[in-house]
């Protein structure tokens, strides 16, 4: 049976990225080893990072006032880097749309003031506030958004712009590559990348090198400045091999497919149909408002908690994986990240309406 994973993270990878890396595992284009038993100083591995770095550059359109680096963590250790390199006892501008913005701004508390300028909270997250009423710090370290609420399911389909002199940061783990966007409006992009980009472990950061400038080198430990991953081209130690190889791969599918035009325009078909499905339907329900829709994590519910477990079970047994929404929230979630192909989604949705059929 076709399995369609709709895991939110670890997620899918594209199935000729899977195939590669298979055969790559044992033998790494005939050294006799596999990728992960190279040196990362080796002859083989260096054309590998290079590689990874030139794909981002290349598909995100970076001048070369920007760094491509590759952290360990995730992206949560970025959200305390961020802080512990930029923020130096001044204030940070949040804005708070769900879980990851709140896990970033309590762990930029630690190191200065966060104002949260805007919340969803109230209305359980189910929008993007406006941004007409955000209220801005003048002159502030930076501020910080997160592009895409994997577990709410919201999306900014308009991005920020800071005020004139403060450096933009977001959060794109969940949607970075699956749209076009105008990288150079931001001070600092993050994303782990086993949401888009390939293996959990790993973050991409894409940052404005001036900004590297910024930390005080007397107080930020060295594993922890962003200064020693661009002098040392993100290898002063021993890098995360194998996610930076797979995110490689995935950076060349995304080349393949048209780099970011073509992903979005196949991200914005595949979610067009489930949305529109579930509009129609009087069964199924979405909690998010319209314009805020997230195209990567699609929220939605049955009539009862009860039907929710049973949809997820029999999705489960009918090939269609991982569904269930986050524990926080409760419900369905089908995550259809760029390497979700759009039968997955026709599946889902035929699935979908045998299951209401059965159920009213
Ligand atoms: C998954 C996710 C994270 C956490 O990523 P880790 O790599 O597990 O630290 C942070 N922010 C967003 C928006 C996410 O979707």
């Amino acid at each position: 049976m076709k399995i369609y994973n709709f895991a939110a993270g670890p997620a899918m990878l594209p199935e000729s990225v899977m195939r590669k890396a298979q055969a790559e595992f044992i033998d790494y284009q005939g050294s006799g080893s596999g990728i992960l038993e190279l040196s990362h100083r080796g002859k083989f591995f260096q054309p590998v990072i290079d590689r990874a770095e030139a794909n981002v550059r290349e598909i995100l359109n970076l001048s070369d006032d920007y760094a491509v680096l590759f952290i360990q963590g995730g992206a949560s250790m970025q959200f305390a880097m961020l802080a512990m390199n930029f923020l130096n006892g001044g204030t940070a501008d949040y804005v708070d749309t769900g879980v990851w913005s709140n896990k970033a701004s309590k762990e930029a508390k630690m190191f200065g003031n966060v104002n949260v300028v805007a919340s969803s909270r109230d209305d359980k997250y189910d929008h993007i506030p406006a941004q007409d009423q955000w209220k801005l710090t003048p002159g502030a370290a930076y501020m910080h958004i997160t592009s895409n609420n994997t577990i709410a399911g919201t999306q900014y389909f308009n991005l920020p712009e800071a005020p004139a002199g403060v450096p933009l940061i977001a959060d794109m783990s969940s949607d970075i590559m699956s749209r076009q966007f105008d990288a150079s409006k931001f001070g600092m992009i993050y994303a782990g990348a086993q949401k888009n980009l390939g293996p959990a472990g790993v973050a991409l950061v894409v940052l404005r090198k001036d900004l590297a400038e910024r930390t005080d080198s007397t107080k930020v430990p060295t594993m922890l400045r962003y200064s020693t991953y661009i002098e040392d081209g993100s290898m002063f130690n021993t890098p995360p091999t194998f996610a930076i190889y797979l995110l490689a791969l995935v950076t060349d599918w995304i080349k393949e497919n048209g780099g970011l035009a073509g992903v979005e325009k196949m991200n914005n078909e595949k979610a067009k149909i489930l949305y529109d499905f579930l509009d129609d339907s009087s069964f199924y329900s979405c909690p998010v408002k319209g314009l805020d829709r997230s195209r990567m994590n699609v929220v939605f519910r049955t009539p009862s908690d009860e039907l929710d477990a049973k949809f997820v079970s029999e999705a489960t047994a009918a090939g269609l994986t991982q569904l269930k929404g986050h524990r926080l929230v409760g419900g369905c979630r089908a995550s259809i990240y760029n390497a979700m192909p759009v039968e997955g989604i026709v599946a889902l949705v035929d699935f979908m309406k045998k299951f209401e059929s059965a159920n009213r």
